[in-house]
């Protein structure tokens, strides 16, 4: 599929649904990407736009990651949003944290493959192994290729040792190696038809979802979009489900703050009497996303 730039008309037309779900991934989508996942800060811009945005009617943002919900929620320290972490395991969308029973079992093993792979790769330089409790990642955005190449050995070494794996799947992404259980909640595609699903009527009512992503595992929630829905990558590759592209994370804090700007003219012209916003039941994009 082509993919196109964002125009003003498709901005509008997607800014004016009834009720708006805007999920948004968090590294490489609201941040860019950093060499280390801790230096990944909020600008203080986009904390001040997704505030706003937040608490306009008929709009319910949630932060979709494959970070850890505590690590997640810390990053964006902001109330009033639904968040997902570890790619959909753990979820926080109405003040309640949950988290998928079936991955709460296999933590134990994902405890033991972590530390046979700190063990394994302990003279790698620069390697990152994250125990994300529900899940875990290999980083090796800061190696050199002939490290990377030396990394990828033990990694399959190890994995082949692991007792466990037969619960488990690798899912690469931007210069990671994921490792997260098959079954349950675990990708974000999951995650956004739970969503979904935890909807009232009154919010389904008119709904346009709108998701932006820039990595694989994005793909995942723009696969389960709908015609009127909107899938927005981030970045230069073609390989993706997306029918939208935005080129960097600062485009997409000006997309965020365009669909402020229009939801609160639409209010003000409402409360004047000329409804701008309008319940129709259904969007006006009608394509695949
Ligand atoms: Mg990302």
């Amino acid at each position: 599929m082509t993919l196109r730039a964002l125009d003003d008309k498709t901005i509008h037309v997607v800014a004016s649904s009834p009720n708006l779900l805007i999920c948004l991934d968090y590294d490489g989508t609201l941040t860019p990407i950093v060499s280390r996942p801790f230096l990944a800060r909020l600008h203080p811009r986009a904390r001040i736009i997704l505030k706003k945005l937040s608490k306009m009617p008929g709009v319910k943002i949630v932060i979709m990651s494959g970070r850890a919900l505590g690590d997640l929620e810390k990053q964006v320290g902001l109330k009033g949003l639904g968040y997902v972490g570890n790619h959909g395991l753990e979820r926080n969308l109405g003040g309640h944290p949950e988290i998928d029973s079936h991955a709460i079992q296999l933590r134990g093993f994902i405890l033991k493959l972590t530390d046979a792979l700190k063990r394994a790769m302990k003279n790698v330089p620069a390697v990152l192994i994250e125990n994300k409790t529900y899940s875990a990642t290999v980083h090796y955005r800061n190696l050199s290729p002939s490290a990377v190449a030396k990394a990828r050995r033990i990694f399959r070494d190890v994995w082949s040792n692991f007792s466990a794996k037969i619960f488990f799947k690798i899912r690469p992404g931007k210069k990671v190696w994921e490792i997260r259980p098959r079954r349950g909640c675990s990708d974000k595609g999951r995650a956004l038809q739970l969503i979904l699903r935890s909807l009232t009527p009154a919010q389904r009512k008119g709904l346009t979802t709108v998701c932006v992503g820039d990595d694989k595992t994005d793909e995942d929630a723009f696969a389960v979009l709908r015609r009127s829905d909107v899938a927005i990558y981030v970045g230069e590759s073609q390989r993706t489900m997306a029918r939208y592209r935005l080129r960097e994370t600062g485009a997409v804090l000006d997309l965020l703050e365009k669909i402020k700007s229009i939801r609160q003219k639409a209010s003000r012209v409402q409360s004047g009497g000329k409804p701008l916003i309008k319940s129709t039941g259904r969007s006006k994009l009608g394509r695949k996303p």
